[in-house]
């Protein structure tokens, strides 16, 4: 439930039972309260002297003046401690009783009035109280009784005072705690996001997207295992543009470049879920295809031709393929050499050449 749709007592959750606990700790009972409420009439013709020296010592303390600030607050002020020092003789010390006092608690927290001021305003308030009393009051024995009730009231309102400054201040740090929670989380989301992406990053080829070398070992060394366990064949593909340094020296690096990264886009276009197009370095790449023979491999080449082509009708590519499986398997860098001699093979016939 909202806080402000509770007053201080239900927030606090203090009870009739809780009050009269309190009471109790202080020895404070209802004959002694009955005393009080029998000055009522002495405090009411006394309160303006009562409140006037009050606030005469209170504002000689230069902290004080400081929070009270200016004449209407001030004003303010007189009027609420008139209603006060009213309300300690007022025989009604019930729940509506409480929950002012734990009111001032808060508002006392909110204007920064620190527990060192207050102890001493109570200090002021009792001691002036107490001169009115024994102006009055003849009989001694009475008066040292109403001096005494009056003392426990004091305090008992002080630890409802205390208990909401305390309550005000435990809020304030669950705040600042919840918020912290909050950018911890937030600042852990980013770092796991920028983590993911330079992960990417690390393992990508910039200009094509393609996987790099590096990340195409591991992926082959992963595809070759799991193949071998589930006894599935394993097809590698070399690719490399022929002549592409005289593409580079005729139309320069901008076009070459281009021209790259159109044969990346080509084999992303045409490769399975499954397979893994990368750029091997310069104008070389490959594709692992698991779960692939090199005949199927061969298929998906001629498709990444026929888009490349239609681009580029003047740039050929020489491509080798070795295939693996499911007699004998054989390592990466085995199957690589295997594909690039391939390659190799193809590269001394003309034009588009693929070899198994
Ligand atoms: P071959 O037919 O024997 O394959 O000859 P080639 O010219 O294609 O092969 P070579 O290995 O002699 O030259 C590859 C060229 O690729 C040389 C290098 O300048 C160029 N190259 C490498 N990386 C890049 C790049 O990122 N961008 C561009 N534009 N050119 C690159
Ligand atoms: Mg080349």
């Amino acid at each position: 439930m909202k806080r402000t749709k509770q007053t201080l007592l239900e927030q606090m959750k203090i009870s009739d039972v809780e009050i009269s606990h309190r009471m109790q700790l202080l020895t404070l009972n209802k004959d002694e309260l009955d005393l009080l409420y029998s000055h009522k009439k002495i405090i009411e013709d006394n309160i303006d002297i009562i409140v006037d020296e009050f606030y005469e010592k209170q504002t000689e303390i230069d902290e004080i003046s400081l929070l009270i600030g200016d004449a209407d607050t001030l004003i303010r002020l007189r009027t609420a401690q008139r209603k006060y020092v009213m309300d300690l003789f007022s025989g009604n010390y019930d729940s509506e009783y409480v929950n002012n006092r734990l009111r001032i608690g808060m508002v006392h927290k909110r204007i920064g009035v620190e527990p060192k001021l207050y102890l001493s305003a109570v200090r002021t308030l009792k001691h002036i109280v107490t001169k009115s009393l024994k102006r009055i009051i003849t009989k001694r024995e009475i008066l040292e009784e109403t001096l005494d009730a009056l003392d426990k009231l004091l305090y008992f309102d002080t630890t409802l005072v205390f208990d909401t400054y305390i309550d005000s201040l435990v809020g304030e740090i669950e705040n600042a705690k919840s918020k912290t929670e909050v950018y911890a989380k937030s600042l852990e989301e980013k770092v796991a996001e920028r983590t993911k992406q330079l992960e990417e990053q690390a393992q990508k080829d910039p200009l094509t997207n393609l996987y790099n070398q590096r990340a195409m070992q591991e992926s082959l060394r992963r595809d070759l295992s799991s193949s071998k366990r589930r006894q599935v064949k394993l097809s590698f593909v070399y690719f490399d543009i022929d002549k592409f340094k005289d593409i580079n020296d005729k139309f320069g690096h901008i076009k070459g470049d281009k021209v790259l990264k159109n044969i990346g886009q080509a084999m992303l276009n045409n490769v399975r879920d499954t397979d893994t197009p990368c750029r091997y370095g310069g104008d070389e790449f490959c594709i692992i295809m698991p779960e692939c023979n090199s005949e199927d491999a061969k298929s998906i080449c001629e498709r990444i031709i026929k888009e490349f082509r239609d681009k580029y009708p003047e740039i050929s590519l020489s491509i080798g393929i070795a295939e693996t499986g499911l007699d004998e398997y054989i390592d990466g860098d085995t199957l690589i050499k295997k594909a690039d001699k391939n390659m190799y093979l193809a590269k001394e016939e003309n034009g588009f050449q693929i070899r198994v």
